[in-house]
């Protein structure tokens, strides 16, 4: 199993020519809707990477039919692993249309609260075609209500009413920070207790993380933006780093200080330039790692999600495959790179079998 902890949102995007000034109403280009929120993305992201799309559909029209599925067929690339989501919604039609869509990709939402008092989250999006520049206004709604008793990621108890909801502790807790930072950091800690691997994806990018954070945190996965804003609050050195951002030698430096707190793999995904990776050699207690170039694009379309695909594919790597920090980087890295070939969020992160297979397992 993996968990993912996070946000869903609805994302509401609108294209205009230029942003309205004060005041000023303008007919823009076009609207679209579709569930988004980064927890939600990394969801499917998971669901969709460890399974065939066949075989996914042929599911659902089984379920639909309410006929029993039949036993997994999936080949070896596709482990087919659980995923559960946790988090919050509203109960109203952005809720449902969510819960639909993550169902549909194969998500477990047994454990996302539908909630009365409280809207779903929304990202209210403007796009403005000439510049390509984004406006986003977030309005976290439910997701501000998920608040973190211990018992949350704890296996249900045998009182349960579904059959898919777990029956063990998950393999994995993805976390990111659309959350409360401090839902974040009392599952951090109560995970460490457990002794269950946490991965930390900490976007949005924020100022500051409590230290306590990265003590034995065993995957750190960032942008060069989330890094460098860290990496600020955490010392004096950020000045040079940052203008030096993306040279392998400062990538290397900087994962060094994140291994010196207790993180065992830091990863720094680098957008076209590819991604940095250093894992700690645990019996000598330093880094290694190295750089490995953005795998080829036919044509850039839309890179929103990549970095969301980059984490789910990463963690199933792990998880479903059994690869190494290395390997999982270097498939990671490659669905990052097949996620921008399309337009949109949770509908441009490939299956499983739509990208080669991973060089282990
Ligand atoms: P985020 O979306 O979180 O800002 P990045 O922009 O770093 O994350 O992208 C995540 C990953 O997606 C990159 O490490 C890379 O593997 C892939 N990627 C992003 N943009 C491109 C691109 N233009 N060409 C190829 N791969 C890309």
């Amino acid at each position: 199993t993996i968990q993912i902890i996070g946000s869903l949102n609805i994302d509401l995007i609108t294209r205009t020519p230029r942003h309205p000034n004060p005041g000023e109403t303008l007919t823009a280009t076009s609207f679209t809707y579709g569930p988004g929120g980064k927890g939600a993305n990394q969801a499917v992201a998971c669901a969709r990477l460890s399974r065939s799309k066949n075989n996914q559909q042929q599911q659902q029209q089984q379920q639909q039919q309410q006929q029993a599925a039949p036993p997994s067929t999936s080949s070896l690339s596709t482990p087919n692993i659980h995923i559960d989501m946790i988090g919050a919604v509203g109960n109203d039609f952005f809720g449902h249309h969510l819960l639909d869509e993550l169902k549909a990709n194969g998500v477990d939402t047994t454990r996302v609260q539908q909630t009365d008092g409280e809207k779903t989250g929304t990202a209210v999006v403007i796009v403005e075609e000439d510049s390509g520049e984004n406006r986003i206004l977030i309005t976290p709604g439910a997701n501000a209500s998920v608040v973190s008793p211990p018992s949350l990621f704890l296996p249900s108890s045998s009182s349960s009413s579904s059959s898919s909801s777990m029956t063990s502790l998950p393999d994995l807790i993805i976390l990111q920070l659309e959350i409360p930072l401090a839902t974040v950091v009392n599952i951090i800690a109560t995970a460490r207790e457990s002794c269950i691997d946490v991965l930390l994806n900490p976007a949005p990018a924020v100022g500051d993380l409590p230290r306590d954070v990265y003590k034995g945190l065993k995957h750190l996965i960032m942008n060069e933006t989330e890094a460098g804003l860290l990496m600020g609050a955490l010392g004096s050195e950020t000045a040079e780093a940052e203008e030096e951002k993306g040279s392998p030698k400062n990538a290397q430096d900087i994962c060094e200080r994140f291994h010196a707190l207790g993180v065992t793999n830091v990863i720094i995904t680098l957008g076209a330039k590819g991604v940095y990776y250093s894992f700690r050699n645990e019996a000598e207690g330093w880094g290694e790692g190295g750089h490995v170039p953005a795998a080829e694009v036919e044509t850039v379309v839309d890179t929103t999600a990549a970095g969301d695909a980059f984490v789910g594919a990463y963690a199933v790597a792990v998880v479903g495959h059994g690869a190494g920090v290395a390997e999982a980087v270097r498939w990671a890295n490659r669905v990052g790179a097949r996620t921008v070939e399309k337009e949109g969020a949770m509908g441009a992160i490939p299956w499983g079998d739509e990208v080669g297979g991973l060089p282990v397992g």
